[in-house]
């Protein structure tokens, strides 16, 4: 019997926008093929064993949350963040959540927050926000996949050399409104700004990451293709929306 292991990182601290459909989204996805998907939420003062599993996921937060987690990432889950991810564990990280992997994030009224340093970017907020449904495409690397969502952010994110973007967007902000790039890429981290929640209308992508972590796994796995009839209604309806006329 196939199984991935989910690690839901601050389940209680960070899901704005119903972040968790994705949890559920990558759970059904399994187990509607047949794989045992366990979710274990990790919070503040949980000890945070990566070994254990497959998938990271983290969900957005507001300044403030992300504020209360910055002795909980110091006193040992950064470190914990940052050998998972070097050891190519998937990562699903979602605004503030892929914030937090970058090294800081300075918020629009001038607090530093020094984060984990997994990824090689930074975000400085603003007093504007950036709000609205939004498209982007995936880089040619990532399959050109198209990619509707939502998004909510002060935050504006630079990418640095070590990272690619996630992919360029086609309407609407992305990381930072002014360089047409949208989240970014790692190893198997998957960074986006994308609310939504993303996964559910988006179910090429959520089938080439739990690909990705089944493929590290277990190399020789195929994933039987699902019916997403419902879904892709869903993806294509914000995708013509979202397109110019
Ligand atoms: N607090 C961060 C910002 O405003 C992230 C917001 C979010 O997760 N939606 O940019």
């Amino acid at each position: 019997m196939y199984e991935l292991k989910i690690c839901h990182l601050y389940p209680d601290i960070l899901n704005l926008y119903g972040d968790r459909g994705n949890i559920i989204c990558m759970q059904k996805r399994m187990e509607w093929r047949g794989i045992k998907a366990e979710v274990t939420g990790i919070s503040v003062g949980d000890a945070l064993n990566y070994d254990d599993y497959d998938i990271f996921f983290i969900g957005g937060g507001q300044d403030f949350e992300q504020g209360v987690l910055l002795k909980d990432l110091a006193d040992g889950k950064a470190k914990a963040i940052r050998a998972a991810v070097e050891e190519e564990k998937v990562f699903l990280a979602i605004c503030g959540g892929y914030q937090m992997l970058g090294s800081y994030y300075k918020t629009w009224d001038g607090k530093q927050c020094d984060f984990i340093g997994a990824l090689d970017l930074y975000t400085v907020g603003h007093k504007d926000r950036m709000i609205g449904n939004y498209m982007y495409q995936c880089s040619e690397e990532d399959g050109g996949i198209v990619v509707v969502g939502f998004e909510n952010h002060s935050g504006k994110t630079y990418l640095g050399d070590k990272v690619r973007p996630m992919g360029k967007v086609l309407s609407g902000n992305g990381n930072n409104g002014e360089d047409g790039t949208e989240g970014a890429r790692y190893k198997n981290v998957f960074a986006t700004y994308s609310h939504g929640s993303l996964l559910p209308k988006n179910p090429k992508l959520a089938d080439y990451i739990l690909k990705t972590a089944l493929k590290r796994k277990y190399p020789n796995i195929n994933l039987e293709e699902l019916d997403d009839t419902f879904e892709n209604n869903a993806h294509d309806y914000m995708e013509h929306r979202l397109s110019p006329k």
